[in-house]
């Protein structure tokens, strides 16, 4: 059971996270930080873009693995 983050949403791997007057996106599963941005805008919108390069689609996790190399 993961713990409860403060602010979370439901189905979002993804948060925006404020430091100073920059906002930076952060992702719970990977642990991927965002460039810092002035607008939370766009950090969701860095935030969208990682789950979509990363974790493309819905969030399954089957233990699919690639025994190659
Ligand atoms: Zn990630």
């Amino acid at each position: 059971m993961p713990p409860e983050v403060d602010g979370a949403r439901e189905g979002e791997p993804t948060h925006v996270e404020d430091r100073g007057s920059f906002s930076h996106a952060v992702c719970h599963v990977c642990g991927w930080t965002g460039p810092g941005r002035r607008a939370r805008q766009g950090s969701r919108r860095d935030a969208a873009k990682h789950l979509d390069e990363r974790h493309s689609g819905a969030a399954t996790d089957d233990g699919r693995r690639d025994d190659r190399g």
